[in-house]
């Protein structure tokens, strides 16, 4: 097998987790594998190498090229630190810079995607029995500048190593994402005792999961992952024990009609009143919001009375006074109504698709421990509702509960 094994920063944030992941890496190679690693910075050093170029900006707003020049460079302490771990232990290996591999990204400094790598430069490293270690979060673009991926960025590089390796030819691919938790929950543990680790969950499942920010794997990583169909297996850098596969849907995933639930409280709420009830309006409200890059989440428009009616809508917290300025240049701005204190409480599932009831049943337990349901938005695996904030960890434990999610 080919497997490309991703460390996060806390699994890499010391002399001694280097060392054991370099062992781990080692004994992987040594049941017969081949093994491309691909590391973070140590934990915490991202955030201190951007603190450094801010402070050092001062009232300037610092050129993203040049962040991520100064950002990439934690991943390369630590790709050459893993390389000399693995040769003190008497393995063969190998350090890249995203470049060396030809990570070969568009411009979009601090946030760049990932348009192509090329392999060529890993499979000779492996034809040599060396182990490739490969720095995470970094590429360049076609003009030769440092990019970087986005925080988390790591994760997608993993997956994409992965499946460029996948795409020429390599056969049995996996990507392990090793990381400080055991796997992916049926919910937050810390909010609910009796959450369980899946074992298997599919592609499309586990990108909801994600963008309802459930932050074990960054979102691109995901959408990577079932665009090139890249097995991904997330798992402890602290034990052996199996963790969560992220694989495409199989058929007995049908069976389970609520794989996760999650908690999403960076939304905020909008209502305007009053607005005409007529063609064009919604479009023209909407408009500049669009126009401003502000993501309009859940909408919901009321039955009308008197050729007039209710709008409201969700929007990201931080965009909130944004959204409120842009309205008031269209409507009266007494018209408008706010709230921060809102949790968008989500079930995911495939197994929805074909089983009927299950907003039904949601609503349900909702109502059974008086929880007034404000907003609801369905897809075709997943039923969100607004409820107030205050209610939103009750909320998540009875539809655990009432779901038996705690079941193996
Ligand atoms: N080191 C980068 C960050 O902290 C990338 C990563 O850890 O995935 O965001
Ligand atoms: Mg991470």
């Amino acid at each position: 097998m080919l497997i490309v094994q991703k460390y996060g920063g806390t699994s890499v944030g010391s002399v001694e987790r280097i060392r054991n992941v370099a062992a781990r890496a080692l004994a992987t190679q040594r049941a017969g594998h081949d093994v491309v690693l691909i590391v973070s910075a140590m934990s915490g050093e991202t955030n201190r190498l951007l603190a450094l170029a801010k402070e050092v900006s001062g009232d300037t707003l610092p050129e993203q090229r040049e962040l991520d020049v100064v950002a990439s460079t934690g991943e390369q302490v630590t790709v050459g630190l893993c390389a000399l771990a693995i040769q003190s232990l008497g393995g063969k290996a190998i350090s890249f810079l995203g470049h060396q591999v030809r990570v070969l990204t568009d411009s979009a400094f601090t946030r760049a995607r990932i348009q192509s790598i090329d392999g060529t430069k890993i499979r000779e490293a492996l034809g040599q029995g060396r182990i490739a270690v490969i720095a995470g979060f970094q590429g360049q673009d076609e003009a030769g500048n440092i990019t970087t991926l986005g925080r988390g960025g790591s994760d997608t590089s993993g997956v994409a190593i992965a499946a460029a390796l996948q795409a020429s030819g390599s056969k049995d691919v996996v990507c392990e994402i090793y990381t400080d938790v055991d796997g992916v929950y049926t919910t937050d543990p810390n909010v609910c005792p009796t959450a369980r680790k899946i074992a298997r969950i599919s592609f499309e499942e586990m990108l909801e999961l994600a963008s309802l920010g459930a932050k074990v794997l960054q979102i691109r990583s995901v959408e990577m992952a079932m665009n090139h169909n890249v097995r991904v297996h997330v798992r402890s850098s602290f034990h052996d024990r199996e963790g969560t596969w992220v694989v495409p849907e199989e058929k007995s995933m049908e069976h389970v009609v609520v794989t996760g639930i999650a908690a999403d409280k960076n939304e905020s709420k909008v209502t305007v009143v009053g607005v005409p009830d007529e063609p064009g309006i919604a479009a023209k409200l909407f408009r500049p919001l669009g126009d401003s890059g502000i993501i309009v989440d859940m909408i919901i428009q009321n039955v009308s009375s008197e050729g007039r009616t209710d709008l409201t809508f969700t929007v990201p917290r931080t965009d909130l006074q944004r959204a409120r300025d842009l309205m008031g240049t269209i409507v009266d701005p007494k018209t408008i109504r706010t709230d921060e204190r809102i949790a968008k409480i989500s079930v995911v599932g495939v197994g929805m698709r074909s089983h009927a009831g299950v907003a039904q049943r949601m609503f349900e337990i909702l109502a059974h421990e008086g929880i007034n349901i404000q907003m609801i938005s369905t897809s075709e695996i997943k039923i969100s509702v607004v409820v107030d904030e205050k209610y939103a960890e009750l909320a998540v434990r009875v539809l655990h509960d009432g779901f038996e999610l705690g079941k193996a």
